[in-house]
C-alpha cells in the first residue's frame, strides 16, 4: 500500500469517525445542536479562595462546546469521541484552553462559553465536575492570578431539583413541596447575578440557596417542580422573593421588624398552623457580661435587661442592658446573635439571687419558704433540706432556736435572666412547619403561598 493510499484511507476513517461522533449525539438525545427554548443559569461551585488550577470533566456521552446565555446555547464544537476533558488555564492562548489528558488537542474556552454533556437525554445529561454529578454543564472564569472560578452552566429547572431537599428536606405533603418550589424558583430568578463578580449568578450557600447537584434531587421534589413549572411569585408585576425559616411561633415578622427594608408582601401575619414550638434559655449575670464584652460592648457589672421596644405581635425590636458603667441597646438580629436565641418573639424573666430564697420561721417545727414570685410554701422543718448553691443542708441538722442558718454570702446563688421563647428562625416570610399542617389540611400550594405572602399572585415567569 503506497503512502499516498494509506493517507486517503486514513482520511476516510476519520471522516468516519466524526460522522459517528455527530451520530451518536443525534441519536443518544435527539439533540439539536443548539437549544433556545430553555432559561439557563450559572451556580458558582468553586470560586475566590476556593478556585483550582485544573477542572477534571467526565460525561458518558462526550461534551459539546457552546457559545451560552440565559437563553440558550448553540454549539460551536463537538467534542463527543472524549469523556474525559480538563480545563486549564493555558500560557500560549492567555485563556482557559479545554484539553484531554495527553494535551492532544487544546481549544480556547472563553467567557460566554461552556461545555455540556453531549447527550440532553435526562437520564444521560450528566457530567461530573471534578468528582461531582451536575446536569447540563460547566463554565468557568479566571481569577487575576489565572486560578479558575467553576461554575454549572445549568437549566434553571435542573438546578432547581438539586435544591429542594438541601433547603427544607423532602418529607412533606406534595402542596406544600409545590409551594416551596414556587418559593426557591422565585428566588432564582430575582436573584439572577448576585454574583456578577466572579461571573455566576448564585452560590451554593446559604446567603443565595443550597445546591448539592445530582446527589441531592430527590422524585418527590423533582415531581413538585415539574407540577408548578415555569410558575413564581409576583407582587406588583416584579418577581417575590420568597424568605422561609423553620417555625413562626403563631406569628410571622414585619420585613422591617426583623431587618430593615418594608417589603410590601413581607407582613407579619397571625399564624395558626405552625405547631407550638417553645423554649427556654437562660444566662447567669456574669455570662451577659461575657457576651456583650465578645460584642465589643463592655458596660461593667450587669444590673438589669429590660425589653425597650417590641410589636403589639409580641417581637422584640430592642433590649435594653443597663450595666454600673453604662448601658447599652440591643436590637433585632443583634439581639438574637448575642445571645444565639431562635426568634425575636419572646418574653424575659430575672431570678435575683438577693430576693430568692426568703426563710423565715413562724412557728416552732415549721418554716415557710419563699421564692422570689412571693408565693410562700409551709414545711415541717425535719422535711427541709437547703441548698445555698454550694452545700445541702437537712432541716433536722439546724438549730432551728432564734433562727440561726444564714446562707453561705460566697456560694450564693448568682443572678439569672430568662428567655422565654416561641418560633425558630427569622420568622418572616414562610413558616416551613405551617406549610405542612396547611397540606395537611387541605390547602392547595397557592392558597398557602398567598396566606404567608401578602398580596402575591402565582403566574409564569
Ligand atoms: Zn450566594
Amino acid at each position: 500500500m503506497t503512502n499516498k493510499y494509506l493517507s486517503k484511507l486514513i482520511s476516510i476513517i476519520l471522516a468516519l469517525a466524526v460522522m459517528l461522533s455527530f451520530s451518536v449525539v443525534y441519536a443518544e438525545g435527539n439533540i439539536l445542536l443548539t437549544d433556545t427554548s430553555h432559561q439557563y443559569i450559572k451556580i458558582g461551585l468553586a470560586y475566590g479562595s476556593n478556585a483550582v488550577q485544573a477542572v477534571k470533566l467526565e460525561s458518558s456521552s462526550g461534551f459539546i462546546q457552546v457559545d451560552c446565555s440565559y437563553d440558550g446555547w448553540g454549539a460551536v464544537r463537538n467534542i463527543t469521541d472524549n469523556k474525559e476533558l480538563y480545563i486549564v488555564y493555558d500560557d500560549e492562548y492567555g485563556s482557559a484552553v479545554v484539553t484531554d489528558i495527553d494535551v492532544s488537542f487544546r481549544y480556547p474556552i472563553t467567557d460566554g462559553q461552556a461545555l455540556i454533556a453531549a447527550s440532553t437525554s435526562l437520564d444521560s445529561q450528566f457530567i461530573t465536575i471534578n468528582g461531582k454529578k451536575y446536569r447540563d454543564g460547566v463554565c468557568v472564569t479566571l481569577n487575576s492570578d489565572n486560578s479558575i472560578n467553576v461554575i454549572n452552566y445549568i437549566e434553571i429547572e435542573h438546578y432547581l431539583w438539586g435544591v429542594m431537599k438541601n433547603e427544607i428536606g423532602d418529607q412533606y405533603p406534595s402542596e406544600a413541596l409545590k409551594a416551596f418550589a414556587v418559593t426557591t424558583r422565585s428566588f432564582a430568578y430575582a436573584k439572577l447575578g448576585s454574583h456578577n463578580n466572579y461571573g455566576f449568578d448564585l452560590c451554593m450557600g446559604n446567603d443565595c440557596q443550597m445546591y448539592r447537584g445530582v446527589d441531592s434531587e430527590r422524585a418527590v421534589c423533582t415531581a413538585a417542580y415539574k407540577d408548578t413549572i415555569g410558575l413564581v411569585m409576583k407582587y406588583d408585576g416584579k418577581i417575590a422573593t420568597g424568605n422561609h425559616y423553620a417555625n413562626s411561633g403563631g406569628h410571622t415578622l414585619n420585613s422591617e421588624d426583623a431587618w430593615v427594608s418594608v417589603v410590601p408582601y413581607l407582613r407579619a401575619v397571625e399564624d395558626p398552623y405552625s405547631p407550638e414550638y417553645t423554649w427556654d434559655v437562660s444566662f447567669t449575670y456574669a455570662q451577659i457580661k461575657d457576651k456583650l464584652l465578645a460584642q465589643g460592648i463592655s458596660i461593667g457589672d450587669i444590673l438589669r435587661v429590660e425589653i425597650s421596644s417590641a410589636t403589639d405581635y409580641g417581637a422584640v425590636l430592642e433590649l435594653k442592658i443597663t450595666g454600673t458603667d453604662g448601658e447599652t441597646t440591643l436590637s433585632k438580629g443583634k439581639i438574637k446573635s448575642t445571645f444565639s436565641l431562635r426568634s425575636q418573639l419572646f418574653t424575659l424573666s430575672s431570678d435575683i439571687a438577693s430576693e430568692s430564697s426568703e426563710v423565715e420561721t413562724v412557728e416552732s417545727g415549721c418554716v415557710y419558704v419563699m421564692g422570689a414570685d412571693g408565693v410562700a410554701v409551709k414545711l415541717d422543718t425535719k422535711d427541709l433540706v437547703i441548698y445555698d448553691g454550694n452545700k445541702t443542708v437537712s432541716g433536722s441538722e439546724l438549730d432551728w432556736s432564734g433562727f440561726a442558718f444564714k446562707p453561705d454570702a460566697d456560694a450564693a446563688p448568682t443572678d439569672t435572666l430568662t428567655f422565654h421563647g416561641k418560633g425558630n428562625g427569622h420568622g418572616v416570610g414562610m413558616s416551613q412547619s405551617g406549610i405542612k399542617v396547611m397540606a395537611e389540611q387541605g390547602f392547595g400550594f397557592e392558597d398557602i403561598l398567598k396566606f404567608y405572602f401578602t398580596g402575591i399572585t402565582i403566574e409564569q415567569k
